[in-house]
């Protein structure tokens, strides 16, 4: 059953309390640029495949990637690495 599986994983299982605590947040603030002419480069969040907007919650873990707060968060409760490079994203 599904139920004692979680049972059995619990001491590996990161909290939304851990993941905040070792993920770094920060409000995104689109680069100040006055005047680009070339379309520069836009950041993708690689989870949501979706653009980084303005003031929303940005989640870097600590081999210096960075995703939609919302999105990592989801991702870690899952999967304890980081979707870019693997590396373990919260040592316990
Ligand atoms: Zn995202
Ligand atoms: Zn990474």
């Amino acid at each position: 059953m599904a139920l004692e599986e979680s049972f059995g994983n619990v001491s590996t299982e990161l909290t939304e309390t851990i993941i905040s605590l070792h993920v770094t947040r920060r409000k995104f603030q689109p680069p100040m640029s006055v005047v680009s002419s070339e379309e520069s480069e836009k950041e993708l969040c690689c989870i949501c495949r979706d653009e980084y907007d303005e003031g929303l919650d940005i989640g870097r873990l600590v081999c210096g990637h960075e995703y939609h707060f919302c999105c990592i968060k989801q991702w870690l409760f899952h999967k304890n690495d980081c979707p870019i490079c693997k590396r373990t994203a919260i040592k316990l």
